[in-house]
């Protein structure tokens, strides 16, 4: 039989000082190891889990370039080839100061499991640099994807492993990315996701994330006989997801009252609309101003928005980010439902509040996958050579999502009705890839 305790100490050993990735290895293990010795004891002589929780791969490389002043700078980059069992490695790169091997190895675990939850045939990878594109030209950020390119492009491909965006990265950093790999291979294929919708992209996929998220959240409600119509919402973030997560719950009826950044909260009594959200993304960084043109706003600096009295919490900015206090202060003031758009934003503490509150929480590798969703109907298009319109792809991202939904419920339903979504995803998405392992033999 496996032993939790026992298998936490062996990871642990193995990457020492990468808490990140241990504490994704133990949110997930929690839920597979008690399902695995009852249902699947042949795992454990196959070793799935060892296996599961070592990548396949990993390169560190310099990336070299020259900053606008002709200094010379010196960054590093990254790809973690987790698994390819169910299919090529993919998953996004992200360009922050605070990215390093621990954070990318937990991302890359988080996202076999999710790639395996949408039904696509996608395996799981992750990478990045600790580049900061903040503050940077765009020519700065050209030179710079163009050196990151010069030496990832030997270890990806359309059949290998197709990154996409995460943090830092967009359709402008996609596009120097692409342009670069296509230089050097001469061949226009579908490597990347998020390309631009006239050079290969798919509608939607600066959308998915968001609006699945809010898909997602929907299904949870109608579970429960209720929908969004009057919810309100607080959301952290102002960046991809955190937009179009703010313009679906809108579209869907609810009301959201936060939005935020790295330098606080932007607080809106009346709830945002299409038109301050349009206001806001003119805005940048500088959210803040939106208090000088909507007096029904506030900003409040070095603040989360977990304060603040909502139905539903959608943390959409990053790791870590909503803590055991956060928790407790949002159930405190009535909050029912937790859905993540953001990776492993909730600590394990909060995790451990919401379920203790019988509060619905929906992690990120269920909730937010709808980014991914899309970026592998992306590689399907670009494989047959055609572009699906915003509908169609629309309209299957929302049958993945409700169709992520029902895995959760099949593995996720306790005795006491309540979803554990946590375990639901985890085991849902552990299933399917442990079965393609073992098929493969030992490898
Ligand atoms: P963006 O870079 O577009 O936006 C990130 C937002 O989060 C920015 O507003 C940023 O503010 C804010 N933020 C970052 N760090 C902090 C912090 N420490 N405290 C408060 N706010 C912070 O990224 P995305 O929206 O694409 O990604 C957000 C999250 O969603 C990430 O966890 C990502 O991995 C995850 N995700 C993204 C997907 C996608 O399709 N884009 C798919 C699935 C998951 P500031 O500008 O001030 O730094």
């Amino acid at each position: 039989m496996l032993n939790l305790k026992n298998f936490i100490n062996y990871v642990e050993k193995r990457n020492p000082n990468e808490s990140e990735f241990l504490q994704a290895v133990t949110e997930v293990v929690e839920d597979i190891i008690p399902f695995l010795n009852e249902n699947y004891p042949e795992y454990e002589t196959l070793k799935i889990l060892e296996r599961l929780a070592e990548p396949e791969r990993v390169v560190s490389f310099r990336v070299a370039w020259l900053d606008d002043s002709n200094t010379v700078q010196v960054n590093r980059g990254y790809r973690v080839q987790m698994n390819s069992a169910i299919g090529p490695y993919k998953g996004g790169l992200r360009f922050a100061p605070d990215v390093n091997l621990s954070i990318l190895k937990f991302l890359a675990f988080e996202q076999v499991f999710k790639n395996a939850l949408t039904s696509l045939p996608i395996g799981g990878g992750k990478g990045g640099s600790d580049f900061d594109p903040k503050g940077k030209s765009d020519n700065e950020i050209m030179r710079f994807c163009q050196s990151f390119m010069t030496e990832l492009y030997r270890h990806i491909g359309a059949e290998t492993d197709v990154p996409a965006g995460d943090i830092g990265v967009g359709t402008r950093e996609i596009g120097f990315l692409f342009g670069q790999y296509k230089r050097i291979q001469n061949n226009f294929t579908g490597v990347l996701t998020g390309k631009g919708v006239n050079w290969g992209g798919s509608y939607i996929r600066p959308e998915a994330t968001g609006y699945g998220l809010l898909y997602f959240v929907a299904c949870i409600y109608d579970y429960i006989d209720q929908n969004l119509e009057g919810k309100t919402v607080c959301i952290s973030g102002a960046g991809n997801v955190a937009f179009y997560a703010a313009e679906k719950a809108i579209a869907l009826g609810a009301k959201v009252i936060t939005l935020s950044n790295s330098s606080g909260t932007l607080y809106d009594e009346d709830g945002f609309t299409h038109e301050k959200l349009t206001y806001i993304a003119t805005l940048g960084r500088n959210i803040d101003k939106f208090t000088e043109k909507y007096k029904s706003s506030s900003f409040h600096a070095g603040e989360k928005p977990w304060q603040f009295k909502c139905d539903i919490a959608l943390p959409c900015a990053t790791q870590n980010e909503l803590n055991g206090d956060d928790a407790k202060k949002l159930i405190e003031n009535g909050c029912k439902c937790v859905a993540e758009g953001a990776n492993m934003p909730s600590t394990a503490e909060a995790i451990t509040v919401f379920h203790a509150a019988k509060v619905f929480f929906a992690p990120g590798k269920a909730a937010n996958a709808g980014g991914v969703a899309v970026s592998g109907l992306e590689m399907s298009q670009n494989s047959i050579g055609q572009q699906w319109t915003s509908a169609k792809v629309d309209t299957r991202l929302k049958a993945i999502m409700e169709n992520i939904h029902k895995t959760c419920l099949r593995y996720g339903k306790e005795e006491s009705g309540y979803i554990n979504y946590l375990k639901g995803a985890n085991i849902g998405g552990f299933v399917k890839v442990a079965e393609a392992m073992k098929s493969q033999g030992i490898v």
